[in-house]
Protein backbone atom coordinates (compact mmCIF):
# COMPACT_ATOMS: atom_id res chain seq x y z
CA UNK A 1 0.00 0.00 0.00
CA UNK A 2 1.48 3.45 -1.06
CA UNK A 3 1.77 5.88 1.80
CA UNK A 4 -1.34 9.11 1.16
CA UNK A 5 0.64 12.06 -0.47
CA UNK A 6 1.73 14.70 2.52
CA UNK A 7 1.03 18.13 1.56
CA UNK A 8 3.43 21.01 3.89
CA UNK A 9 3.35 24.59 3.55
CA UNK A 10 6.37 26.19 4.11
CA UNK A 11 6.90 29.69 5.99
CA UNK A 12 9.63 32.32 7.18
CA UNK A 13 9.10 35.11 9.28
CA UNK A 14 12.52 35.98 11.31
CA UNK A 15 13.71 39.02 12.82
CA UNK A 16 16.41 39.51 15.78
CA UNK A 17 14.51 42.99 16.96
CA UNK A 18 16.52 46.11 18.95
CA UNK A 19 13.87 47.82 20.63
CA UNK A 20 16.01 50.04 21.76
CA UNK A 21 17.11 51.49 18.70
CA UNK A 22 15.16 54.28 17.29
CA UNK A 23 14.76 53.30 13.82
CA UNK A 24 11.54 50.99 13.39
CA UNK A 25 11.67 47.24 10.99
CA UNK A 26 9.07 48.59 8.12
CA UNK A 27 7.52 46.91 5.28
CA UNK A 28 9.48 48.32 3.08
CA UNK A 29 12.95 47.04 5.04
CA UNK A 30 11.41 43.33 3.84
CA UNK A 31 10.79 44.50 0.23
CA UNK A 32 13.64 44.12 -1.86
CA UNK A 33 14.88 42.62 -4.70
CA UNK A 34 14.47 38.43 -3.70
CA UNK A 35 12.31 39.34 -1.10
CA UNK A 36 9.29 38.48 -0.28
CA UNK A 37 10.09 34.85 -2.10
CA UNK A 38 7.93 32.26 -2.47
CA UNK A 39 7.52 28.65 -3.79
CA UNK A 40 10.96 26.96 -5.17
CA UNK A 41 12.24 30.82 -4.34
CA UNK A 42 11.75 30.75 -0.76
CA UNK A 43 12.54 26.94 -0.20
CA UNK A 44 15.68 27.70 -1.91
CA UNK A 45 16.48 30.82 0.49
CA UNK A 46 19.58 29.84 3.33
CA UNK A 47 20.24 26.64 1.55
CA UNK A 48 22.97 26.14 4.76
CA UNK A 49 20.60 27.02 7.30
CA UNK A 50 17.53 25.81 8.45
CA UNK A 51 15.83 26.75 5.20
CA UNK A 52 17.94 24.04 3.43
CA UNK A 53 18.24 21.28 6.14
CA UNK A 54 14.28 21.79 6.07
CA UNK A 55 13.57 21.12 2.55
CA UNK A 56 16.99 18.57 1.67
CA UNK A 57 15.29 16.12 4.06
CA UNK A 58 11.58 16.92 3.47
CA UNK A 59 12.91 15.53 -0.24
CA UNK A 60 14.63 12.78 0.64
CA UNK A 61 10.56 11.27 1.57
CA UNK A 62 9.16 9.68 -0.70
CA UNK A 63 5.06 11.50 -1.39
CA UNK A 64 5.76 15.16 -0.02
CA UNK A 65 4.86 18.14 -1.60
CA UNK A 66 6.35 21.42 -0.14
CA UNK A 67 4.58 24.80 -0.91
CA UNK A 68 6.41 28.12 -0.28
CA UNK A 69 3.90 30.50 0.87
CA UNK A 70 4.92 34.41 0.08
CA UNK A 71 7.02 35.01 2.79
CA UNK A 72 9.45 38.23 3.97
CA UNK A 73 13.16 37.40 4.06
CA UNK A 74 14.88 38.79 6.86
CA UNK A 75 14.96 42.55 6.65
CA UNK A 76 17.77 44.65 4.85
CA UNK A 77 18.61 45.82 7.91
CA UNK A 78 19.81 42.76 9.81
CA UNK A 79 19.30 42.87 13.07
CA UNK A 80 20.17 46.97 13.63
CA UNK A 81 16.54 48.14 13.64
CA UNK A 82 14.04 48.34 16.29
CA UNK A 83 10.46 47.60 16.67
CA UNK A 84 9.18 46.04 13.73
CA UNK A 85 5.65 47.68 12.69
CA UNK A 86 2.31 45.93 13.36
CA UNK A 87 1.60 47.35 9.78
CA UNK A 88 4.34 45.12 8.49
CA UNK A 89 4.04 42.05 10.95
CA UNK A 90 -0.07 42.30 9.88
CA UNK A 91 0.19 42.57 6.24
CA UNK A 92 3.03 39.61 5.83
CA UNK A 93 1.24 37.41 7.92
CA UNK A 94 -2.28 38.45 6.82
CA UNK A 95 -1.17 37.76 3.11
CA UNK A 96 0.44 34.30 4.86
CA UNK A 97 -2.83 33.23 6.18
CA UNK A 98 -4.78 33.72 3.24
CA UNK A 99 -2.41 31.78 1.36
CA UNK A 100 -2.79 28.72 3.55
CA UNK A 101 -6.46 28.73 3.21
CA UNK A 102 -6.56 29.02 -0.81
CA UNK A 103 -4.04 26.51 -1.48
CA UNK A 104 -4.87 24.16 1.68
CA UNK A 105 -5.39 21.71 3.16
CA UNK A 106 -2.19 20.68 4.55
CA UNK A 107 -1.11 17.89 6.84
CA UNK A 108 1.73 19.82 7.68
CA UNK A 109 3.50 23.87 8.17
CA UNK A 110 7.34 24.70 8.81
CA UNK A 111 7.85 27.54 9.96
CA UNK A 112 11.45 29.08 9.71
CA UNK A 113 11.44 31.43 12.62
CA UNK A 114 14.22 33.02 14.69
CA UNK A 115 12.44 33.67 17.40
CA UNK A 116 13.61 37.35 19.01
CA UNK A 117 11.42 39.19 16.88
CA UNK A 118 9.39 42.37 18.71
CA UNK A 119 6.46 43.76 17.36
CA UNK A 120 4.66 46.88 18.62
CA UNK A 121 1.22 45.72 19.88
CA UNK A 122 1.81 42.25 19.50
CA UNK A 123 4.18 40.32 22.58
CA UNK A 124 4.81 37.26 21.80
CA UNK A 125 5.28 37.44 17.15
CA UNK A 126 6.06 33.83 16.58
CA UNK A 127 3.39 32.03 18.77
CA UNK A 128 0.93 34.67 17.52
CA UNK A 129 1.92 33.68 14.10
CA UNK A 130 1.78 29.74 15.45
CA UNK A 131 -2.08 30.48 16.87
CA UNK A 132 -3.32 32.12 13.55
CA UNK A 133 -1.74 29.13 11.23
CA UNK A 134 -3.24 26.68 13.88
CA UNK A 135 -7.14 28.49 13.51
CA UNK A 136 -6.42 28.22 9.77
CA UNK A 137 -5.20 24.83 9.05
CA UNK A 138 -6.80 23.11 11.92
CA UNK A 139 -6.22 21.23 14.70
CA UNK A 140 -4.63 17.96 13.07
CA UNK A 141 -2.51 19.47 10.55
CA UNK A 142 1.16 19.18 12.27
CA UNK A 143 3.32 22.68 13.30
CA UNK A 144 6.52 22.40 13.16
CA UNK A 145 9.30 25.21 13.67
CA UNK A 146 12.97 26.07 14.08
CA UNK A 147 14.36 29.16 16.30
CA UNK A 148 18.11 30.64 16.35
CA UNK A 149 19.17 29.84 20.12
CA UNK A 150 18.46 33.78 20.54
CA UNK A 151 15.25 33.48 20.61
CA UNK A 152 12.62 34.84 23.16
CA UNK A 153 9.64 32.09 23.99
CA UNK A 154 8.24 30.81 26.56
CA UNK A 155 5.24 28.03 26.77
CA UNK A 156 2.72 30.13 24.84
CA UNK A 157 4.58 28.98 21.40
CA UNK A 158 4.49 25.04 21.66
CA UNK A 159 0.33 25.79 23.25
CA UNK A 160 -0.37 26.32 19.16
CA UNK A 161 2.41 24.47 17.56
CA UNK A 162 3.73 20.91 18.39
CA UNK A 163 7.36 20.56 17.84
CA UNK A 164 10.34 22.89 17.90
CA UNK A 165 13.87 22.95 17.06
CA UNK A 166 16.71 24.98 17.94
CA UNK A 167 20.34 25.73 16.97
CA UNK A 168 22.59 24.79 19.80
CA UNK A 169 25.92 26.23 18.63
CA UNK A 170 26.91 29.98 19.64
CA UNK A 171 28.16 30.63 16.55
CA UNK A 172 25.28 28.88 15.22
CA UNK A 173 27.03 25.97 13.23
CA UNK A 174 24.09 23.38 13.37
CA UNK A 175 21.27 25.49 11.55
CA UNK A 176 20.49 23.62 8.80
CA UNK A 177 20.87 20.33 10.78
CA UNK A 178 17.77 21.17 13.09
CA UNK A 179 16.43 22.18 9.55
CA UNK A 180 16.62 18.49 8.73
CA UNK A 181 15.25 17.23 12.34
CA UNK A 182 12.26 19.46 12.01
CA UNK A 183 11.57 18.13 8.51
CA UNK A 184 11.98 14.47 9.58
CA UNK A 185 9.99 14.91 13.08
CA UNK A 186 7.13 16.47 10.67
CA UNK A 187 7.08 14.05 8.25
CA UNK A 188 7.08 11.60 10.64
CA UNK A 189 4.48 12.69 12.94
CA UNK A 190 2.01 13.33 9.63
CA UNK A 191 2.39 9.68 9.66
CA UNK A 192 1.66 8.82 12.99
CA UNK A 193 5.33 7.36 13.25
CA UNK A 194 6.39 10.48 16.29
CA UNK A 195 3.52 11.83 19.06
CA UNK A 196 5.11 14.98 19.81
CA UNK A 197 5.04 16.17 23.55
CA UNK A 198 6.60 18.47 24.99
CA UNK A 199 7.98 20.80 28.15
CA UNK A 200 9.11 24.39 28.52
CA UNK A 201 10.56 25.81 31.25
CA UNK A 202 11.53 29.70 31.85
CA UNK A 203 14.70 30.08 33.70
CA UNK A 204 15.40 33.02 35.12
CA UNK A 205 18.29 34.15 33.62
CA UNK A 206 19.20 37.01 31.32
CA UNK A 207 22.24 37.48 29.32
CA UNK A 208 24.40 39.76 27.19
CA UNK A 209 24.99 38.04 23.84
CA UNK A 210 28.63 38.96 24.31
CA UNK A 211 28.92 35.82 27.48
CA UNK A 212 27.11 33.36 25.27
CA UNK A 213 29.87 31.91 23.63
CA UNK A 214 29.51 27.80 23.40
CA UNK A 215 33.32 27.32 22.48
CA UNK A 216 34.21 27.26 25.84
CA UNK A 217 32.41 26.13 29.33
CA UNK A 218 30.43 27.15 31.09
CA UNK A 219 28.41 27.95 27.82
CA UNK A 220 29.90 24.73 26.15
CA UNK A 221 28.78 22.34 29.33
CA UNK A 222 25.64 23.34 29.00
CA UNK A 223 25.45 22.45 25.39
CA UNK A 224 27.10 19.65 25.55
CA UNK A 225 24.44 18.42 28.71
CA UNK A 226 21.68 18.69 25.81
CA UNK A 227 23.25 16.71 23.51
CA UNK A 228 23.99 13.79 26.10
CA UNK A 229 20.58 13.96 26.72
CA UNK A 230 19.51 13.73 22.68
CA UNK A 231 22.68 11.02 23.03
CA UNK A 232 21.11 9.18 26.06
CA UNK A 233 17.24 9.44 24.83
CA UNK A 234 16.10 8.50 21.35
CA UNK A 235 13.73 10.91 20.08
CA UNK A 236 14.27 13.75 22.16
CA UNK A 237 15.47 16.75 21.34
CA UNK A 238 16.74 19.50 24.10
CA UNK A 239 16.24 23.49 22.59
CA UNK A 240 18.22 25.84 25.27
CA UNK A 241 16.95 29.32 24.15
CA UNK A 242 20.21 31.43 25.57
CA UNK A 243 17.67 34.45 25.06
CA UNK A 244 18.06 38.06 23.51
CA UNK A 245 18.28 40.66 25.69
CA UNK A 246 17.75 43.59 23.91
CA UNK A 247 14.19 42.73 22.74
CA UNK A 248 12.28 44.34 25.36
CA UNK A 249 9.63 41.17 25.45
CA UNK A 250 8.06 39.63 28.43
CA UNK A 251 9.27 36.37 26.92
CA UNK A 252 12.76 37.91 27.43
CA UNK A 253 15.53 35.31 28.94
CA UNK A 254 16.69 31.54 29.14
CA UNK A 255 13.76 29.05 27.87
CA UNK A 256 14.19 25.16 28.38
CA UNK A 257 12.20 23.21 25.81
CA UNK A 258 12.28 20.00 25.64
CA UNK A 259 10.15 17.49 22.81
CA UNK A 260 9.94 13.97 22.87
CA UNK A 261 8.11 10.96 21.08
CA UNK A 262 4.87 10.99 23.36
CA UNK A 263 6.51 10.83 26.73
CA UNK A 264 5.49 13.86 28.08
CA UNK A 265 7.07 12.73 31.68
CA UNK A 266 10.94 12.33 29.69
CA UNK A 267 10.35 16.16 28.67
CA UNK A 268 9.20 17.43 31.83
CA UNK A 269 12.09 15.36 33.94
CA UNK A 270 14.88 16.51 31.06
CA UNK A 271 13.62 20.03 30.76
CA UNK A 272 14.43 20.41 34.73
CA UNK A 273 17.37 19.22 34.33
CA UNK A 274 18.68 21.25 32.18
CA UNK A 275 17.07 24.63 33.92
CA UNK A 276 18.81 23.19 37.01
CA UNK A 277 21.91 22.48 36.02
CA UNK A 278 21.73 26.18 34.10
CA UNK A 279 20.60 27.89 36.89
CA UNK A 280 23.39 26.66 39.61
CA UNK A 281 25.95 27.31 36.53
CA UNK A 282 24.24 30.79 36.57
CA UNK A 283 27.24 32.73 37.92
CA UNK A 284 29.93 31.47 35.74
CA UNK A 285 27.27 32.07 32.61
CA UNK A 286 26.67 35.96 33.47
CA UNK A 287 30.96 36.22 34.17
CA UNK A 288 32.53 34.41 31.31
CA UNK A 289 33.47 36.96 28.90
CA UNK A 290 35.73 39.90 30.28
CA UNK A 291 34.30 43.47 28.71
CA UNK A 292 36.55 46.34 28.52
CA UNK A 293 36.52 49.77 27.99
CA UNK A 294 37.07 51.22 24.45
CA UNK A 295 40.26 52.93 25.75
CA UNK A 296 41.40 49.96 27.88
CA UNK A 297 40.88 47.45 25.00
CA UNK A 298 42.89 49.76 22.62
CA UNK A 299 45.91 50.00 24.74
CA UNK A 300 46.09 46.22 25.64
CA UNK A 301 45.90 45.84 21.93
CA UNK A 302 48.80 47.82 21.06
CA UNK A 303 50.56 46.27 24.23
CA UNK A 304 49.79 42.68 23.13
CA UNK A 305 51.15 43.88 19.57
CA UNK A 306 54.19 44.47 21.21
CA UNK A 307 54.67 41.66 22.64
CA UNK A 308 54.23 38.73 20.01
CA UNK A 309 50.49 38.69 20.84
CA UNK A 310 49.28 39.82 17.08
CA UNK A 311 46.93 38.93 15.26
CA UNK A 312 44.49 40.91 18.12
CA UNK A 313 40.92 41.07 17.39
CA UNK A 314 39.61 43.64 18.38
CA UNK A 315 35.41 43.42 19.01
CA UNK A 316 33.03 46.12 20.03
CA UNK A 317 30.14 43.80 20.88
CA UNK A 318 27.60 46.63 21.74
CA UNK A 319 27.40 48.74 18.56
CA UNK A 320 23.81 47.80 17.49
CA UNK A 321 23.66 50.26 14.74
CA UNK A 322 26.94 49.76 12.75
CA UNK A 323 27.25 53.31 13.16
CA UNK A 324 29.41 53.29 15.83
CA UNK A 325 33.02 55.16 15.99
CA UNK A 326 34.39 54.89 19.68
CA UNK A 327 36.96 52.33 18.31
CA UNK A 328 37.99 54.12 15.24
CA UNK A 329 38.23 57.64 17.00
CA UNK A 330 40.45 55.70 20.09
CA UNK A 331 42.47 53.90 17.46
CA UNK A 332 43.42 57.01 15.69
CA UNK A 333 44.23 58.89 19.17
CA UNK A 334 46.66 55.88 21.02
CA UNK A 335 48.44 56.35 17.05
CA UNK A 336 48.17 52.55 16.41
CA UNK A 337 49.57 51.36 12.95
CA UNK A 338 48.52 48.61 10.41
CA UNK A 339 45.22 48.64 12.05
CA UNK A 340 41.61 46.80 10.27
CA UNK A 341 38.41 48.78 11.21
CA UNK A 342 35.76 47.00 9.59
CA UNK A 343 33.32 48.20 9.44
CA UNK A 344 31.89 51.35 9.72
CA UNK A 345 28.15 51.66 8.96
CA UNK A 346 27.41 54.70 6.81
CA UNK A 347 24.71 54.26 4.36
CA UNK A 348 24.73 58.39 3.38
CA UNK A 349 28.08 58.00 2.91
CA UNK A 350 28.29 54.93 0.73
CA UNK A 351 24.94 56.65 -1.53
CA UNK A 352 27.58 59.52 -1.86
CA UNK A 353 30.90 57.94 -3.16
CA UNK A 354 28.41 55.65 -5.23
CA UNK A 355 26.81 58.63 -7.15
CA UNK A 356 30.53 60.26 -7.22
CA UNK A 357 31.54 56.70 -8.84
CA UNK A 358 34.14 56.61 -6.32
CA UNK A 359 37.77 54.46 -7.63
CA UNK A 360 40.44 52.71 -5.96
CA UNK A 361 43.46 55.72 -5.86
CA UNK A 362 40.73 58.39 -5.70
CA UNK A 363 41.66 61.00 -2.55
CA UNK A 364 39.33 60.47 0.45
CA UNK A 365 38.05 62.81 2.65
CA UNK A 366 35.08 62.31 4.25
CA UNK A 367 33.36 62.10 7.96
CA UNK A 368 31.98 58.90 8.59
CA UNK A 369 29.89 56.87 11.10
CA UNK A 370 28.30 58.36 14.33
CA UNK A 371 25.05 60.01 13.64
CA UNK A 372 22.99 57.09 14.07
CA UNK A 373 21.62 57.78 17.62
CA UNK A 374 23.69 58.21 20.83
CA UNK A 375 25.47 54.88 21.20
CA UNK A 376 26.98 55.68 17.30
CA UNK A 377 29.19 59.01 18.62
CA UNK A 378 30.21 61.51 16.31
CA UNK A 379 31.13 60.89 12.67
CA UNK A 380 35.24 60.91 12.65
CA UNK A 381 36.82 62.72 9.55
CA UNK A 382 39.05 60.21 7.34
CA UNK A 383 41.68 62.07 5.27
CA UNK A 384 43.02 59.02 3.03
CA UNK A 385 43.24 57.42 -0.23
CA UNK A 386 40.36 55.10 -1.60
CA UNK A 387 41.55 51.13 -1.70
CA UNK A 388 38.50 49.07 -2.59
CA UNK A 389 35.28 49.39 -4.24
CA UNK A 390 33.20 45.60 -4.03
CA UNK A 391 29.81 44.60 -4.18
CA UNK A 392 29.24 42.04 -0.67
CA UNK A 393 25.81 40.57 -1.35
CA UNK A 394 23.58 43.18 -2.75
CA UNK A 395 25.46 46.07 -1.19
CA UNK A 396 28.49 48.15 -1.89
CA UNK A 397 31.93 48.50 0.37
CA UNK A 398 34.46 50.90 0.46
CA UNK A 399 38.00 50.81 2.07
CA UNK A 400 39.92 53.44 2.48
CA UNK A 401 43.52 53.46 3.70
CA UNK A 402 44.68 55.84 5.93
CA UNK A 403 47.35 56.90 8.72
CA UNK A 404 49.73 54.46 8.88
CA UNK A 405 49.05 51.39 7.40
CA UNK A 406 45.25 51.20 8.45
CA UNK A 407 42.14 50.65 6.51
CA UNK A 408 38.70 51.44 7.46
CA UNK A 409 36.00 49.46 5.68
CA UNK A 410 32.64 51.75 5.41
CA UNK A 411 29.29 49.57 4.16
CA UNK A 412 25.63 50.65 3.87
CA UNK A 413 24.47 49.00 7.29
CA UNK A 414 26.49 46.75 10.43
CA UNK A 415 28.07 44.02 9.68
CA UNK A 416 29.46 41.23 11.85
CA UNK A 417 32.77 40.19 10.30
CA UNK A 418 32.98 36.58 10.85
CA UNK A 419 35.53 35.24 9.00
CA UNK A 420 38.87 36.49 7.17
CA UNK A 421 37.47 35.69 4.12
CA UNK A 422 35.19 38.19 3.80
CA UNK A 423 38.06 40.61 4.66
CA UNK A 424 39.60 39.04 1.49
CA UNK A 425 36.57 39.68 -0.38
CA UNK A 426 36.74 42.87 0.45
CA UNK A 427 40.04 42.79 -1.38
CA UNK A 428 42.51 43.24 1.62
CA UNK A 429 44.94 40.51 3.15
CA UNK A 430 43.87 39.50 6.55
CA UNK A 431 47.73 38.74 7.17
CA UNK A 432 48.60 42.35 6.78
CA UNK A 433 46.88 43.39 9.81
CA UNK A 434 48.05 43.77 13.35
CA UNK A 435 45.22 44.05 14.88
CA UNK A 436 41.58 43.50 13.30
CA UNK A 437 38.55 45.98 14.50
CA UNK A 438 35.54 44.49 14.31
CA UNK A 439 31.91 44.90 15.81
CA UNK A 440 30.48 41.64 16.69
CA UNK A 441 29.52 39.81 19.55
CA UNK A 442 30.06 36.04 19.67
CA UNK A 443 29.61 35.07 15.56
CA UNK A 444 33.37 36.60 14.87
CA UNK A 445 34.61 33.48 16.99
CA UNK A 446 33.54 31.44 13.79
CA UNK A 447 36.41 32.62 12.03
CA UNK A 448 38.58 33.99 14.19
CA UNK A 449 38.63 32.11 17.50
CA UNK A 450 37.45 28.75 16.59
CA UNK A 451 39.91 28.24 13.62
CA UNK A 452 42.60 29.37 15.70
CA UNK A 453 43.26 32.77 13.28
CA UNK A 454 43.54 35.28 16.76
CA UNK A 455 45.89 34.97 19.26
CA UNK A 456 44.67 37.76 21.32
CA UNK A 457 41.01 38.25 21.32
CA UNK A 458 39.88 41.75 23.08
CA UNK A 459 35.91 42.73 23.86
CA UNK A 460 35.04 46.38 24.25
CA UNK A 461 32.29 48.46 25.01
CA UNK A 462 31.96 52.19 25.79
CA UNK A 463 32.29 53.27 29.53
CA UNK A 464 28.61 55.19 29.05
CA UNK A 465 25.58 52.63 28.45
CA UNK A 466 24.68 52.65 25.70
CA UNK A 467 21.50 50.97 24.16
CA UNK A 468 24.28 47.96 23.45
CA UNK A 469 25.57 47.87 26.91
CA UNK A 470 26.15 44.68 29.00
CA UNK A 471 24.89 46.87 31.89
CA UNK A 472 21.05 45.94 31.08
CA UNK A 473 20.07 47.80 34.10
CA UNK A 474 20.96 50.49 32.69
CA UNK A 475 18.25 49.88 29.64
CA UNK A 476 14.27 51.36 29.87
CA UNK A 477 12.36 48.12 29.91
CA UNK A 478 8.78 48.69 29.80
CA UNK A 479 7.36 44.79 29.01
CA UNK A 480 9.84 43.09 31.52
CA UNK A 481 10.92 43.28 35.10
CA UNK A 482 14.77 42.97 35.32
CA UNK A 483 14.57 42.04 38.95
CA UNK A 484 12.47 38.96 37.87
CA UNK A 485 15.64 37.95 36.22
CA UNK A 486 19.17 37.03 37.65
CA UNK A 487 21.62 38.73 38.30
CA UNK A 488 19.41 41.76 38.68
CA UNK A 489 16.77 40.43 40.92
CA UNK A 490 17.05 36.87 43.17
CA UNK A 491 14.26 34.67 41.72
CA UNK A 492 13.40 31.74 43.47
CA UNK A 493 14.17 29.06 41.12
CA UNK A 494 15.35 25.96 42.57
CA UNK A 495 12.16 26.08 44.94
CA UNK A 496 9.83 25.57 41.74
CA UNK A 497 11.99 22.91 40.41
CA UNK A 498 13.16 19.78 42.52
CA UNK A 499 16.15 19.09 39.84
ZN1 LIG B 1 21.51 34.14 17.11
Amino acid sequence: MTKPPVRIAVLHFAHETVTFLKNATTMDDFIYPGSPAKGEALLSSGPKSYMGGFVQVAREFDGIELVGIESPLWPRTGSGSGWVTEDAYETFVGGMIAEIRAKGPFDGIYLCLHGAMAVRGVPRPEAELARRVREAVGPRAVLAATFDPHGNEDEEFLRHADMAFTGKYFPHYDSHLQGQRAARCLIRAVRNDYRPTHATVKVPIISPTVVQWTGASPWMGLIQRALVWEAREPDAYVNVFFGFPWADVPDAGMTMQVITNGDPKLAEAIADDMSCFAWRRRAALLGSTTVHSISEGVTLAKHAVQSAGAPVILADHSDRSGYATWLLREIIAQGLSNILIATIADADAIRTLIEQGAQPGDAFDMAIGGRADASAGDPVRILGTVLTVVRIGSQTWISVRFGNGNVVVISPYLAQIMEPSTIREIGLNPAEFAVIAIKSRVHFRRGFDDSGFATTILQVEPTEPFLGTTRLDALRYENLDLRNYYPYGDPDFLQQHSG
